[in-house]
């Protein structure tokens, strides 16, 4: 790492410390001869509650960490704009997320194999999720304990959730105790990305050991503008820090870790995307890449909330005073009970239809109840059970808004604009009304008030989901891997058509991973650490 005449230089430069960009940085830096700069535009994690558990309650409309983005007015979503968290903090989303620990089906990454990702088949990426994890349970065949990543099972059953996997099971659905080992498809306890209680986001697994590396130097409130080119080579970005315009250059490559939203946001900014719309918006072309921003995915998700007969349920807790006391000296004396709970902590992964090969629906319960997570939880006893699709065919995308890059770009999600998405969640909702009338959760209700018992068609059902739905957090695919015309990086995500410059989050997704995107964009950054030492892992 140097700095000279006020140009600051480094072997690779990371842009963005989020899920992926916290192991690339921890990774690369292992080697003291390899020098690293990381560019954060949020602060240190330093906030208490990103550190609890039950904090992403708090920290979810915190602007302080959180880039608090919004949609445009979706039709989808009865032209609703819809509220988009993202981390913007040391461990990026990781640092306030729902912490929940699921990979995705092994179905998922054949899949991107299949579409012409060499090296990306789910033998080929087990071997990275197991090195990046410390499985608290031990190790086999499907999970590692050498990792970084702690993964440990929930500290604290809740009667709602111990009475939905009964009532699945009644139904017929296998009891699954491992999502992430030989079958995703099932009911049971989620495990969490926590330690001893607390969360570990890849910021505490991976970065904070990493920082006193002398060739590891990380620099927050540093706002990525746009990467810098000679030519078709990438050879730096252009930063604010706090403010102050800066530069750095990167003797052998820039890696954006941006996001979803962020890298391709960097990408258009730095005149790498459609050329119509770059020229459209004034930006000088550097290369023409038609599906920068394009084919966005995300879950899209729709809830039955329910009042709950017994006031044993989160509502109560923060209702009660004395309950909350109890709550938070459980937490501090054992660093266990509902502070550790993850956003949702019991699900059930489901097929709608015999036909479908795997699970195309992951429903999940959460003992407490709200009108929207930053509105806080209903001033009576009630909980929550929602479902998503978990591979959605609407596409959406990124585009550009303005060329600040302070500024949100736009994001057009065009939620349910496929037919059987619409099908799936309408089919997903029926699936929760059927687990909700078995004996185990029946006895709990004392009424649905969301969507309501007036809502009975499948059309009344769909109009609700697009009145009151909203995203759990998962955009990916915004800089797709492949080798198509649409494709953004090639398998060793390089960026097509220019030099020294990678792509490294979960933009790069070739399809959205069935379940949640923490555990895939970790693996993600695993292997592509590798792929940059030129080397390969083969033992599963
Ligand atoms: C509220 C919420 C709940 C979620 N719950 C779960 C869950 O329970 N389980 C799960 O598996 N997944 C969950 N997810 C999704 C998961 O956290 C993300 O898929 C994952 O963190 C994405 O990682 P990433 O590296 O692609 O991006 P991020 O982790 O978002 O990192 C991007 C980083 O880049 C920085 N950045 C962006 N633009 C710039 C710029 N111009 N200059 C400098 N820095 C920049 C950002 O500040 C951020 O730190 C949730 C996400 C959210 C927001």
């Amino acid at each position: 790492m140097s700095s000279s005449g006020g140009t600051l230089e480094a072997d690779f430069v990371i842009v963005g410390a989020g899920s992926a960009g916290c192991v690339m940085a921890a990774r690369l830096s292992e080697d003291p001869a390899t020098n690293v700069i990381l560019l954060e535009a949020g602060g240190e994690d330093t906030n208490f509650w990103i550190h609890i558990p039950l904090g992403y309650g708090k920290t979810f409309a915190d602007k302080r960490v959180n880039w608090m983005f919004q949609t445009e007015p979706d039709p989808g979503a009865n032209n609703r704009s819809i509220y988009w968290p993202r981390g913007k903090v040391l461990g990026g989303s990781s640092s306030i997320n729902g912490m929940v620990y699921i990979r995705g089906q092994h179905e998922d990454f054949d899949h991107w194999r299949q579409l012409g990702n060499p090296g990306w088949s789910a033998s080929d990426v087990l071997p990275y999720f197991k090195r990046a994890e410390h499985q608290t349970r031990g190790n086999d065949n499907w999970h590692g304990t050498d990792g970084p990543l702690s993964v440990s099972d929930a500290s604290y059953n809740h009667p709602l959730c111990d009475a939905f996997v009964d009532a699945a099971v009644e139904l017929g659905f296998p009891r699954n105790d491992d999502f992430n080992g030989e079958k995703q498809e099932g009911v049971g306890y989620q495990q969490t990305t926590t330690r001893k209680g607390r969360r570990c986001s890849t910021a505490v697994g991976y970065l904070h050991p990493a920082m006193q590396r002398p060739n590891l130097r990380v620099i927050t409130h540093a706002l990525t503008e746009r990467v810098m080119f000679e030519g078709k080579r990438a050879v730096g970005v252009a930063f604010r820090e706090s403010g102050a315009p800066k530069t750095v250059r990167a003797r052998r490559e820039v890696i954006l870790c941006g996001g979803a939203i962020g890298s391709p946001h960097i990408l258009l900014l730095s005149g790498v995307g459609p050329a119509a719309h770059l020229a459209e918006k004034g930006v000088e072309v550097v290369h023409d890449l038609p599906g920068v921003g394009q084919c966005l995915q995300d879950h899209y998700s729709a809830a039955v909330k329910l009042r709950c007969k017994e006031k044993i349920t989160f509502n109560d807790v923060m209702m009660n005073p004395l309950k909350q006391l109890a709550v938070g000296v459980r937490y501090l004396m054992f660093r266990d009970g509902p502070l550790t709970m993850a956003a949702g902590p019991c699900a059930l992964f489901a097929r709608t239809r015999p036909e479908q090969a795997t699970p195309d629906v992951k429903i999940s319960i959460s003992p407490f109840s709200s009108d929207n997570p930053a509105a806080g939880l209903h001033k009576f006893s009630g909980f929550t059970v929602i479902v998503y699709q978990l591979r959605p065919d609407s596409r959406g995308e990124i585009r550009l808004k303005s060329l600040d890059a302070a500024a949100s770009p736009s994001i057009v999600p065009r939620y349910l604009s496929d037919q059987n998405d619409q099908r799936t969640l309408v089919d997903g909702l029926k699936l929760i009304r059927r687990i909700l009338a078995t004996r185990h959760l029946e006895r709990y209700i004392e009424a649905e008030f969301r969507p309501g018992a007036d809502v009975r068609t499948d059309a009344e059902l769909l109009d609700y989901a697009r009145q009151f739905g909203g995203t759990v957090y998962h955009p990916t695919s915004t800089c797709r891997m492949g080798n198509d015309p649409m494709a953004v990086v090639d398998p060793e995500l390089r960026v097509h058509g220019i030099e020294g410059l990678r792509v490294v989050d979960a933009s790069i997704m070739p399809t959205v991973a069935s379940g949640n995107t923490n555990a895939a964009t970790i693996m993600i950054g695993e292997k592509a650490v590798d792929m940059i030492r030129g080397r390969q892992a083969t033992a599963a």
